[in-house]
């Protein structure tokens, strides 16, 4: 049992709990929530300190990199003296300066397809915010076999999209009918291909949005949908995103 929101929680998240969508009832479902964050990097950043300042009652962040100066352009929740640190240590030190009532649990862990169960053990939501396709099937899969929702957020240059996935539900897709087997498009690098920082800003204070959507659920459903974010045009789109029936993820 969680236990009710403290004098200094109502106070704290007063501009929540005035929200008719949301209220009293959707802070204290955060509060009970566990989630995971995969990638504490551009996408990261944002939603750590959003889902902390918004006080989801757990965290637990998992990566295994250090912060590098040529993060800092984007990783907007380390500072430079962090250079050279465990970015989960460094991420978890910011949330709880944040936050003193969310618990934060740095992981510093590659997750891969053998442990990735494991390390999303007992939470509500993912955020998966990782840079790389080989760790967001592993996540993907892990979150689809025990039914936790995925909120998967990307971004290169100057563009972004943004999913919901629930595919065990019949009528809503998983991560693989999007991308597929394989991805189509060849694996791009925020290292080699640059991004500019507010666009991980963007796509990461929308991840968080949507974890908080998907633990007290407010407005439209966002599952069985993709955003995609181009910021040289400033166009946001929203596709509907179909269930494939020859899913190999959800298909059957
Ligand atoms: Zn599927």
């Amino acid at each position: 049992m969680t236990p009710p929101l403290s004098d200094d929680e109502l106070d704290r998240y007063a501009r929540h709990i005035v929200l008719k969508e949301f209220g009293g009832a959707g802070q204290t479902r955060l509060k009970a929530a566990r989630v995971a964050i995969v990638g504490a990097g551009g996408i990261g950043s944002p939603a750590i300190q959003y889902l902390a300042a918004a006080g989801v009652g757990h965290l637990r962040l998992i990566d295994d990199d250090r912060v590098e100066p040529s993060n800092l352009q984007r990783q907007t929740i380390f500072v430079s003296d962090d250079a050279g640190t465990a970015k989960v240590e460094a991420a978890a030190a910011a949330a709880r300066r944040i936050n003193p009532h969310v618990a934060v649990e740095p992981v510093a862990v590659r997750i891969d397809p053998a442990n990735a169960a494991t390390l999303l053990a007992g939470v509500d939501v993912v955020l998966d915010g990782c840079d790389n396709f080989a760790t967001r099937f592993a996540v993907a899969d892990a979150a689809f076999a025990a039914h936790i929702p995925l909120v998967s957020a990307a971004v290169g240059q100057f563009e972004g999209q943004l999913g919901v996935y629930r595919g065990w539900e019949p009528v809503l897709p998983c991560y693989r009918c999007f991308v597929g087997e394989t991805p189509e498009r060849a694996e791009t690098s925020c290292a080699e291909d640059g991004v500019l920082g507010p666009v991980t800003g963007i796509l990461g204070s929308l991840a968080a949005l949507e974890v908080m959507r998907a633990i007290a659920p407010f407005g439209d459903e966002a599952a069985g949908k993709l955003l995609l974010v181009d910021l040289l045009a400033l166009r946001f789109r929203t596709l509907r995103l179909p269930k494939d029936p020859g899913c190999a993820g959800c298909g059957s």
